[in-house]
């Protein structure tokens, strides 16, 4: 049966890439599909075969320059539209979404390598955030009333202006659209450079938003590389906040490029998060979490468990689990519903991954399973799943964000060595603890330095509740109103209510 349908999805994706092979994918201004200013492209491979995808407009500052003003040009307009007729059109979005989830989920598994089993939701996901963020729309100008003695004082929303919204190649439909959708809601308008190693869907997304009937120029998107089209997207005048999704070391760059221009900031960077696991959890459910959380999406997820923080007594029996379910994984082509990971998104990023099965061993650990580069008839960027075993905290398996299939354990005697090991990495995304002791988990709610902790469970997505990082994994929250604390200023506006008495000056 699973046979049947790969085959089914290889048919159905193939009209799918003919049209991709055909042009190169433009970038969509002011509504208009344009090339590059310079006609100059890149090729798009996909990391299952290698085989090229088609060509890709290669942004430069001068597409920027004309997508910004675009985006400034709609921003009156589409700041005064009423939050209602706002509410309608990004339903609509989400109904084309939904229109396409299968083309979106097949052309994403295709760019990116990832499985279609994950993919499918992610392209329902993208329409939900459509859905959620429409629905906050009309009241998304609310303040606050603050009341004093002789004054009243009372607080607006007003949306920040046109912003620029930079994405990486990991789940990127879905990422696009939780930055783009809460900012269409709160009335600004954007211009979206996504990553040069996934530019399809990111077309889609635009074509599909054109089609539901947005107007033209509230969203404008420029393909191409990030030191070019994503630089000159920082330092434009015109875009007055940048929500960036990405590395950290490019995050940094990115508050360098936009210092000049005083922008807002908004980063959701790397990860090494932890999930602790102590004697007293429930362990088969726990097994379960930590394999789903290291290897679906190929371990390329910033909330991915990397390090399996594992109390020493049980540490042999479970670490041993592990590694069969690890040995068990069903690694192959991303369109077989059957597989649960896939190749890496580029053949630079299998190489990075590959490179820590070398330095594991220099530092000391073992390679309880994996620990090498694989193919799929001889082709594709994959690396097996990967589990480091006799690790300590200090080793570069355990402080550097690998983003594979690749998870390091680690051994703790108690609670106290479990919190400061956490701890004790540069970044601070999520920490995940399995415990059956509710006082410990309350602690370690408080002790952990993340911005999202799940006590018992899995990543599970809330789209009201805070998301994103301390540390090195970023500065801000998405979600619900946290989203529009980023793209609106608030005003607050001060009315006496009475003849109050005026300090006065230069009068005798
Ligand atoms: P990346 O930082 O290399 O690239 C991200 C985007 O930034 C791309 O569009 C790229 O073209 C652009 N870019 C690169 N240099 C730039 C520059 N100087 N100026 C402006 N734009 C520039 O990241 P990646 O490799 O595409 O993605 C993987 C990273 O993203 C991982 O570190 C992962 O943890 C992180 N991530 C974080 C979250 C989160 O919510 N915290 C979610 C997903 C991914």
């Amino acid at each position: 049966m699973s046979q049947e349908l790969f085959q089914e999805n290889l048919q159905k994706i193939s009209p799918l890439l003919a049209e991709l092979a055909k042009s190169p994918i433009q970038h969509c201004i002011n509504g208009n599909w344009v090339d590059a200013s310079n006609g100059e492209t890149f090729t798009n491979h996909s990391p299952i075969d290698e085989s090229v995808i088609g060509e890709v407009s290669a942004g430069t500052t001068e597409d920027i320059d004309k997508a910004c003003n675009a985006a400034a040009e709609a921003f009156e307009t589409w700041a005064a539209m009423p939050g209602k007729q706002r509410r309608e059109l990004l339903h609509s979005i989400a109904d084309a979404i939904e229109a396409n989830a299968e083309a979106i989920a097949l052309t994403e598994s295709w760019d990116t390598g990832q499985p279609l089993r994950f993919m499918s939701k992610a392209a329902i996901r993208g329409a939900e955030n459509y859905r959620f963020f429409a629905d906050m729309a009309p009241n998304a100008r609310e303040g606050r009333s603050l009341p004093a003695q002789q004054h009243m004082n009372y607080s607006v929303r007003q949306p920040i202006g046109p912003v620029g919204i930079i994405t990486p190649w990991n789940t990127p439909f879905m990422l696009s659209t939780w930055k783009i959708a809460p900012a269409l809601a709160a009335g600004c308008t954007v211009v979206h450079k996504p990553a040069e190693w996934s530019p399809c869907t990111a077309a889609m997304l635009v074509k599909i938003m054109h089609e539901a009937g947005l107007p033209a120029g509230v969203v404008n998107t420029v393909q191409g590389i990030g030191e070019v089209a994503g630089k000159a997207l920082t330092e434009h005048e015109a875009i007055k906040a940048i929500a960036f999704v990405g590395e950290s070391r490019t995050g940094s760059e990115i508050m360098k490029q936009g210092a000049d221009s005083l922008k807002r900031v908004h980063f959701e960077l790397g990860g090494k998060n932890p999930v602790i696991v102590f004697d007293d959890a429930n362990l088969e459910r726990a097994l379960d979490a930590v394999v789903f959380m290291i290897y679906s999406l190929n371990g390329e997820r910033c909330t991915s468990s990397s390090r399996l923080l594992i109390q020493k007594s049980i540490a042999a029996e479970f670490v041993e689990k592990v590694r069969q379910r690890v040995a068990a994984l069903k690694v192959g082509h991303p369109l077989n519903p059957e597989t649960e990971v896939g190749p890496l998104i580029h053949e630079k990023h299998r190489d990075k991954v590959s490179s820590y099965f070398d330095i594991a061993k220099q530092d000391g650990a073992t390679i309880a399973i994996g620990g090498k580069t694989t193919d799929l008839d001889g082709n594709g960027c994959f690396v097996e799943p990967t589990l480091f075993t006799d690790a300590s905290n200090s080793m570069r398996i355990s402080q550097e964000e690998i983003f594979g299939p690749v998870l390091t354990a680690i051994e703790f005697e108690d609670e106290a060595e479990a919190v400061e090991i956490a701890n004790g990495v540069r970044y601070g995304l999520a920490g995940y603890v399995w415990t059956g002791d509710s006082g410990r988990s309350i602690r370690l709610g408080r002790g952990l330095d993340v911005g999202m902790v799940w006590i018992n469970s899995e990543n599970n997505r809330h789209l009201p509740s805070p998301f994103g990082g301390m540390k090195a994994s970023g500065i801000g929250r998405d979600g619900g109103d946290y989203s529009f604390d980023f793209y609106m200023e608030t005003k607050n506006i001060c009315i006496a209510t009475n003849d109050h008495s005026i300090p006065k000056l230069a009068k005798n």
